[in-house]
């Protein structure tokens, strides 16, 4: 009967939403016994000059090394945190240990470069963001330079909150990227309320870029603009020669992508370091640092 199959339906429903909320809990549940068995770690991204190639920042990127299902990729487990509430635990220890790592560095008589790391909206309603990094820097006598801070574009749009706490962290001399510009809708016009330092174009606008004449010119007045406007711009998502040398011809200095370098464990990133000439700390993202 039609009731029949209509009852069936319902059932299938109820149970597939079942199923997902299970499963979110249950990463929930993993995430907490992974933190408490220091399963996470950073893998990092360098930030290149498009003209010289050479190193001036690092993305901290975040990797579950889960002992059956091996390395697990941010995607499928910050969104269910994020939609938790939860992030804010991961984050801390994420932050925690970018700011050791820097530490470590330092400690090894190496000239660190400034290292970014990802923030997310709801970090703001569980922790109070500006005396944690403020905590960080103290604990591991660093310098506010070294970090630097991204929000991805959809996280400012309709909350007081972000450009409130973004305000804040300026005053106490943090660089903000704006992380995944371009991807929204409100974009430009976020630019007049939110006081950033740093856009990072997202990896939709170059992949555009190399599909029409129009995109290409959308992203160059982006760069003009930028400069207008005193921010300085790192292409995301940077994957091949001809994008490169679209960037430097339209004067965007930095690039992140998979063309310089993949995200890399520590321990690769430290062989990497040791090549003569991969770093430049001249062209270094913050102007304010001293050398
Ligand atoms: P995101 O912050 O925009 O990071 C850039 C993402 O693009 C990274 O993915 C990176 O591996 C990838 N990528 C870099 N270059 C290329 C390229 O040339 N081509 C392509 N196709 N992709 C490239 P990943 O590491 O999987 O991270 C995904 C997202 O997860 C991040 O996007 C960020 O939003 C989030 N995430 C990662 N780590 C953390 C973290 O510690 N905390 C929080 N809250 N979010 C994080
Ligand atoms: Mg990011
Ligand atoms: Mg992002
Ligand atoms: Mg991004």
């Amino acid at each position: 009967s039609v009731k029949g199959i209509y009852g069936k339906r319902i059932a299938w429903y109820e149970n597939s939403m079942t199923e997902e909320l299970e499963s979110e809990t249950k990463t929930l549940l993993e995430v907490q016994r992974a933190l408490a068995n220091r399963e996470f770690v950073l893998y990092w991204q360098p930030q290149c000059s498009t003209r010289t190639g050479r190193i001036v920042g690092l993305e901290a990127l975040v990797r579950w090394q889960h002992p059956r299902r091996g390395l697990v990729m941010p995607g499928s487990f910050v969104p269910v945190l994020e939609r938790n509430g939860f992030i804010a635990s991961l984050d801390l220890y994420v932050w925690d240990e970018a700011c050791r790592q820097l530490r470590a560095w330092i400690d090894r008589g190496e000239q660190p470069v400034p290292v970014s790391v990802n923030i997310s909206r709801a970090d703001l309603y569980a922790i109070d963001v500006v005396s944690t990094f403020e905590e960080l820097l103290q604990r591991y006598g660093l310098d506010h330079h070294l970090l630097e801070l991204e929000i991805t574009e959809s996280a400012y749009a309709e909350d007081e909150r972000m450009t409130t706490t973004v305000e804040r962290l300026k005053e106490h001399g943090f660089t903000i990227l704006m992380d995944d510009f371009g991807s929204g809708y409100s974009s430009l016009n976020m630019l007049k309320d939110v006081n950033v330092d740093i856009l990072k174009i997202d990896m939709g606008f170059l992949n555009r870029a190399n599909e029409s004449k129009r995109s290409e010119s959308i992203l160059e007045a982006v760069v003009s603009m930028a400069r207008l406007m005193d921010l300085r711009i790192i292409a995301e998502g940077t994957e091949t020669k001809e994008q490169v040398d679209f960037l430097q011809s339209i004067g965007c200095d930095y690039a992140q992508g998979y063309y310089f370098y993949r995200p890399m464990s520590t321990e690769t990133l430290e062989a990497l370091l040791t090549q003569e000439g991969v770093v430049d700390l001249r062209g270094v993202l913050s102007p304010t640092m001293e050398l």
